[in-house]
């Protein structure tokens, strides 16, 4: 039998291949990548990595002899082209066709670009991949030796823990978002805020309902940027974090059921029984019907054991309290639950120290908690949502009452 393919190296499709031989199946694993590494951490190309306080071997998830160890074949450089559904079988870019008795697409997501004149100017760079990040690293050391400024366009996750790095190694740093707050979709008002002084007492300017109209460029690629007010912000380089799309375009010409990615249920299946998805580049029907993507490790790990328990013919479905962890600067954020529908809100701790949780309620349920260096109560909230246990927004503010003590 031909046996299990698994398009995409990523954080996804290590967890499914591990997950399928863990799960006991025998048969071939080929676990395919285009990227030319074998699977790699992608957090710490905005953090650590960028920072040049961690080297490429740190970066390894998987080494490829330990996946060779479990029996997983690993190809690397090879773009998967095209899904025969009827005939169970993938065209690859080199030519050659791969059969499959069961399909894990794990592809990820791809940055979005600029829609702007200009934004394909060397220098507009995107965060995605070891190759983006390297480009990055190397021409914020040149910003750096020539005291050229980087502007960081997109105040979230990705472009403030840049900016955050950018600062530590002395470079001159503007932020622009176009909202009138940072990650205004998933914190507390009171938490964009906090982060918005963290970054200017870093030194980073911070614009924000900053409406970019265009890059400008010369000879040496990217020169500045243009707000629509007709100033220009100079720029030696330019990070691009406007969010992600997934990538579905594979799913959506076989015909599978996709929707700003690709349709799975709890347990990972699409609309094919002989393949499941796994990922960034899934949308998760949830049980009111709406759709759910998620971008994150924990979902990444936690679909792709799932997806590998579906193609052995076992539900293991994926409804945990998701979580998120963002590092800027020396503090560490841990979000739990999902903060979408919140009306209220209540701070536990010292925002001033810089040791405190956000709880997120509506009405008197418990939707959410993010934590900021306080890692106890990040843990606390993710048992309370898991377990559906609401404490009053009164309770979750007095740091004397004891939250633990409404699991018991
Ligand atoms: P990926 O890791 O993107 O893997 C997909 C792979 O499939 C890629 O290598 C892609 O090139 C390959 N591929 C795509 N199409 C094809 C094809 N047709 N043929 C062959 N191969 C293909 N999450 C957190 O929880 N916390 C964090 O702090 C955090 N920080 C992050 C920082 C950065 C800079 C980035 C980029 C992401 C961060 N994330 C973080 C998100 C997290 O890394 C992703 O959610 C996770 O990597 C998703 O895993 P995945 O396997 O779905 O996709």
């Amino acid at each position: 039998a031909p046996g299990i393919v698994i398009v995409g190296a990523g954080q996804a499709g290590v967890q499914a291949a591990e997950a399928l031989r863990a799960g006991g199946y025998e048969g071939s694993i080929t676990l395919l990548g285009d990227e030319p590494h074998g699977p790699y951490h992608r957090p710490p190309l905005s953090k650590a990595w960028l920072a040049g306080e961690m080297d490429a071997a740190q970066l390894v998830m998987r080494a490829p002899e330990m996946l060779a160890r479990k029996g997983i074949e690993l190809r690397t450089g090879l773009t998967v082209q095209r899904i025969d559904r009827d005939a169970k079988t993938l065209q690859l870019a080199d030519g050659s066709a791969l059969p499959y008795t069961g399909l894990v697409l794990a592809t990820g997501a791809t940055p979005r670009a600029l829609p702007l004149t200009g934004g394909h100017a060397a220098g507009v760079l995107p965060l995605r991949s070891r190759a983006d990040a390297s480009a990055i690293a190397e021409r914020m050391a040149v910003c750096i030796e020539q005291d050229l400024p980087i502007v960081v366009i997109g105040g979230g996750f990705i472009g403030l823990e840049v900016a955050a790095t950018a600062r530590k190694k002395g470079a001159r740093v503007t932020v622009l978002e176009a909202a009138p707050r940072l990650l205004g979709r998933v914190l507390a008002p009171v938490l964009s805020d906090w982060y918005a002084s963290l970054h200017r007492s870093h030194g980073v300017q911070l614009m924000l309902n900053a409406q970019v109209a265009g890059i400008e460029a010369d000879a040496n690629g990217v020169s500045g940027v243009k707000l629509t007010d007709g100033s220009v912000l100079p720029a030696g380089l330019v990070v691009v974090g406007i969010g992600v799309v997934a990538n579905d375009q594979l799913a959506r010409d076989a015909g599978l059921a996709c929707d700003r990615g690709i349709v799975v249920d709890a347990c990972g299946r699409t609309s094919d029984p002989a393949i499941v998805a796994a990922g960034d580049c899934t949308a998760r029907r949830l049980a009111d019907g709406s759709l759910l993507r998620l971008e994150s490790v924990q979902n990444a790990t936690e679909q792709g054991k799932s997806a590998a328990a579906a193609l052995l013919g076992q539900d293991r479905p994926f409804n945990a309290t998701p979580w998120f962890w963002s590092d800027q600067y020396d503090r560490k954020l841990q979000m739990a639950g999902l903060s979408t529908g919140a009306d209220a809100w209540a701070v536990r701790g010292d925002m001033a120290g810089g040791s405190f949780s956000v709880y997120h309620f509506q009405g008197d349920r418990l939707l959410a908690v993010d934590s900021v260096n306080a890692a106890k109560d990040h843990l606390q909230a993710r048992k309370l949502l898991d377990a559906g246990v609401s404490p009053t927004p009164w309770q979750a503010g007095d740091v004397s009452f004891d939250l633990g003590g409404l699991l018991k």
